[in-house]
C-alpha cells in the first residue's frame, strides 16, 4: 500500500458571501480548494512521487487577500487554473489503486470532501484517512495537543528549507515526519481503535438537512424525537432502561443514563446543531458510562432539584441560537416533568 500525503490550500469567502453561497448550495462549504499538495510514499516510506495542482474555485472566485498573502496564491494564478472536475479525476489517477491519505491535522479531507460534494462529485475514493498529528502523538509524548508542522521537524532536526503554505512543501514536510514515524504500525493501532475511541458504541446523525434529510423545527423536537432517544442496546439490541431524566448540560448537549441488564450502564449524548435551512440536526453518541461522567450528570441532576429548574434558563443563550430562545425554553419546563 502507498501513502499519500496530503495539504490543501483553500480561499476563504467573505462572511456575507459565505452565507449566500452556503444557502444556495445548502451545503456548510467554509472555503473553496484552490492548491492540491500530495507525496506519495510507497511501503518503504520512501518517497516516490509528487502531485501538485492549482484549482480555479467556482464559488469563492475572488481570492481572499490574507489567504493570498499567506499562500503566494495570485488571482492570476486561480484564473488560469485547472476546474476542479478536472483537477479532481487526474489526481485521483494519479492516487492509483491502494493507498491511504496522511494529513497533518483533522481539516484538509473533510474540507476537499465538502468541496467534491458541492460540486457533485464523487467523494467515496477519500477513504482511509489517517491524521498523522494523531500518530505522531501516540508515539512520542501521548499529549492531545495539536502541534505545528513546524514544531515537530524543529524537533525531528528535518530542514524547513522550502517555503510553508504552499500545499506541496507542506505535503512533502508531512511525509518526511511521516519518515521518522512508524507510520504502518501507527495506521494498524488507528484501524484498531478508532470505532471504540472513547467507548463509543454507536455514533449518527438524523435530520441533517445539509445533505438532504428533513431537519427538525425545533431542539426539543430533535431531542425528544423517541427513535433518538429512545434507543436499544447497541450490543445486543435489547431494550435499555432509563435510570434518571435526560439532563442538559452546556450548549446544546443532553445526557442521559442508561442500563442494559447484559452490558451495563450506558451513556445517550445528544448534541444539536442548527443546519443553514434554520431547522436542527442532532449527534447521537451511545457509549460506556465511566464512574466520573455518571458523577458529573448527577451533581447536574443535584443541581437542577436544588434550584428548582435547570441553570441554563438564567443564562443567555449562546448567539446562535438566540433566536431559538423560545423553543429553548420549552424544553427546559420538559425536563421537570
Ligand atoms: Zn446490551
Amino acid at each position: 500500500m502507498d501513502y499519500i500525503s496530503l495539504d490543501l490550500e483553500w480561499n476563504q469567502a467573505y462572511p456575507e458571501q459565505l452565507e449566500a453561497v452556503q444557502k444556495r448550495l445548502g451545503t456548510r462549504l467554509r472555503g473553496e480548494v484552490i492548491q492540491i499538495g500530495a507525496v506519495k510514499l510507497d511501503g518503504n516510506m520512501k518517497i516516490v512521487g509528487s502531485y501538485s495542482v492549482i484549482v480555479r474555485p467556482r464559488f469563492f472566485r475572488h481570492i481572499n487577500r490574507h489567504v493570498a498573502r499567506l499562500t503566494g496564491i495570485t488571482q492570476d494564478m486561480i484564473d488560469l487554473g485547472q476546474p476542479l472536475t478536472e483537477a479532481s479525476e487526474r489526481f485521483r489517477r494519479w492516487c492509483g489503486e491502494d493507498y491511504a491519505f496522511l494529513t497533518w491535522g483533522p481539516d484538509d479531507i473533510p474540507m476537499l470532501e465538502d468541496n467534491f460534494r458541492a460540486q457533485g462529485l464523487d467523494a467515496s475514493w477519500l477513504h482511509r484517512v489517517y491524521d498523522l498529528q494523531k500518530i505522531y502523538n501516540r508515539q512520542t509524548d501521548g499529549s492531545h495537543k495539536q502541534r505545528s508542522l513546524e514544531f515537530v521537524m524543529e524537533q525531528f532536526g528535518l530542514p524547513q528549507n522550502l517555503p510553508a503554505h504552499d500545499a506541496l512543501n507542506d505535503a512533502f514536510f508531512t511525509a518526511l515526519v511521516a519518515q521518522k514515524l512508524n507510520v504502518p504500525a501507527g495506521v494498524a493501532e488507528y484501524d484498531k481503535t478508532v470505532d471504540l475511541s472513547d467507548g463509543v458504541l454507536l455514533s449518527d446523525v438524523s435530520g441533517d438537512a445539509d445533505v438532504g434529510a428533513a431537519g427538525y423545527r425545533t431542539p426539543f423536537e430533535a431531542v425528544h424525537d423517541a427513535a433518538i432517544a429512545e434507543p436499544t442496546c447497541p450490543l445486543c439490541g435489547g431494550a435499555l432502561e432509563f435510570l434518571e431524566r435526560t439532563v442538559h448540560m452546556k450548549g446544546q448537549k443532553y445526557l442521559r443514563m442508561m442500563n442494559c441488564p447484559t452490558h451495563g450502564k450506558l451513556l445517550l449524548d445528544l448534541r444539536v446543531s442548527r443546519n443553514l435551512n434554520d431547522t436542527f440536526r442532532v449527534r447521537r453518541t451511545i457509549r460506556v458510562l465511566d464512574e466520573e461522567t455518571e458523577n458529573k450528570v448527577r451533581a447536574r441532576l443535584a443541581e437542577e432539584a436544588v434550584s428548582g429548574r435547570p441553570r441554563r434558563r438564567r443564562r443567555r443563550p449562546r448567539a446562535e441560537f438566540r433566536e431559538n430562545a423560545a423553543a429553548t425554553e420549552n424544553e427546559g419546563g420538559n425536563q421537570n416533568e
